[in-house]
């Protein structure tokens, strides 16, 4: 590969171990100011446990629990294709750290203008300045920064950077490019898509490196007749013919799936109660029929089809990944809404104990509560991904948190959750600093020995995704698959 050339993977990797050691020599410092008179032992011991937890981090694998990412191919159409702003540099800001640029200030119509594919992207520049200083420290905009520069080599974005950043861009973006970010630069082994593109279930080109979550959302919300029922041909006059959607959409996929996933959280609370089919029948009818339902009546049937979805991942043996917490985009969070989630999610727990559900984005800022979910119930896992960008520094609060309290076997530590690929790599340093950070002040505070710390990153970066997502079977079948 040409693009290879470009970047090697050793020298991003000693990119990345630089900011590790950044990390790692900034908090020495911090340290040295008290204890140096005192007992230098201790720095050199605690500089010796930073160096030692940090190398390990920084060498070890991620399996990626949870992506967006647009098959590599339709990267390739540009901005025709919905999911892509505009073909150039700007890409890495439309997903996520866009709505920071809104929330900052930008008036629309600059915003429109910074991704419109009409404009030249070195023009773009003049338009993202006046807020970049605002924004660039976020998480978002620290995944993009890190990305600049471990992919195109720009230290600082600036009037004088902006060529650099977009002849990277187009030198980076070819084919394989996917690969070489995911797996050659951010040592990621498999990622798992739960994709946008409008089918329920993503029949990739990359079955190994991008597997997939089957959809479920639409089966229960709505529900969805277009998406849903017209690829499966079945002819829908009853709630029982939709029954036959639903399992006709497992009896094709099942197998190759990862897990089943649902974003419902953006429009309502995850209280899913058990509701019987025939006290929905009817329901179900005048939603065919196109007549409206009351706010009841769609609680309803919306709770019995969720169950039903959910009971057939179960039968298929996938855990039932469920959105929790902070939401996308801006200038819209309920969050008396949100607020409710954790009890929510230990009601479904107590409801269905041989589901494995596993909650995702640490359902920010309620993050406290879902530990207490993960400790209290079995089949309750908690997924990271997401959140090592929304903060940070509540993250590493998070887990270390999770880590002296929950089971350690429960925990998904990474997922990008990106649109665009680029900047999974930005993402994968911060939570590779993050758990490094977590795993290094617990041992210094006492909690953790030296040795446990070191065993626990194996676990928490891929082991535990492996054994919770049945990967060594999926990867077997994925191996054979022609869809
Ligand atoms: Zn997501």
């Amino acid at each position: 590969m040409k693009n290879k050339k470009l970047i090697s993977r050793r020298s991003t990797l000693k990119g990345i171990g630089a900011i590790g050691a950044l990390t790692f020599l900034n908090s020495k410092t911090v340290l040295g100011k008290d204890e140096t008179r005192t007992n230098s032992d201790l720095i050199s011991h605690s500089s010796d446990i930073r160096k030692k937890i940090f190398q390990k981090v920084f060498q070890t694998p991620f399996i990626d629990t949870h992506e967006h990412l647009i098959e590599e191919k339709e990267r390739f159409i540009g901005a025709s294709h919905p999911r892509v702003k505009s073909d150039d540099w700007t890409i890495l800001f439309s997903h996520y750290l866009n709505s920071d640029m809104l929330t900052a200030g930008m008036p629309k119509e600059d915003y429109d203008e910074f991704f419109s594919p009409e404009v030249d992207p070195l023009d773009k520049w003049a338009l993202l300045e006046p807020y970049w200083q605002a924004v660039k420290n976020t998480g978002y905009g620290q995944a993009v920064c890190i990305t600049l520069r471990e992919l195109y080599g720009v230290e600082e974005l600036s009037a004088k950077t902006i060529k650099k950043v977009q002849l990277g861009y187009e030198s980076v973006r070819r084919p394989d490019f996917y690969k070489h970010i995911l797996r050659d630069l951010t040592n990621i082994e498999s990622c798992q898509v739960n994709s946008l593109e409008g089918a329920p279930f993503m029949e990739t080109e990359m079955p190994a490196l991008l597997m997939q979550d089957i959809s479920i959302v639409g089966m229960f919300a709505g529900p969805d007749f277009e998406q849903f029922g017209e690829p499966t041909g079945i002819k829908i006059t009853s709630l029982s013919d939709w029954h036959k959607v639903i399992d006709w959409w497992f009896n094709k996929y099942g197998r190759y799936a990862v897990a089943v996933k649902s974003q419902n959280a953006y429009s309502r609370d995850i209280n899913y109660e058990k509701v019987p089919g025939e006290k929905v029948e009817a329901i179900f009818k005048k939603r065919l029929d196109k007549q409206s339902l009351t706010a009841g009546e769609k609680k309803l049937l919306e709770d019995h089809l969720f169950w039903y979805a959910v009971d057939m991942a179960a039968e298929f043996n996938l855990p039932v990944k469920l959105h929790t917490g902070y939401y996308a985009g801006e200038n819209r969070m309920p969050l008396s809404r949100l607020i409710n989630n954790p009890a929510s999610a230990a009601d479904l727990c107590n409801i269905a104990p041989e589901t494995n559900f596993v909650f995702m984005h640490i359902c920010y800022p309620y993050y406290e509560e879902l530990i207490s979910i993960a400790k209290q119930y079995t089949n309750a896992h908690i997924d990271m991904c997401w959140a090592w960008i929304i903060n940070p520094v509540a993250s590493k609060d998070f887990l270390k948190k999770y880590l002296v309290t929950a089971p350690a076997n429960k925990v998904l530590t990474f997922g990008g959750d990106y649109i665009p690929v680029e900047p999974v790599l930005g993402h994968a340093v911060i939570a590779r600093r993050g758990i490094a950070l977590t795993l290094s002040e617990l041992v210094e505070e006492g909690w953790f020995s030296l040795e446990n710390a070191l065993k626990v990153i194996d676990p928490i970066m891929h082991g535990n995704a492996r054994r919770i997502f049945n990967l060594h079977a999926k990867e077997k079948v994925l191996k054979r698959v022609k869809w």
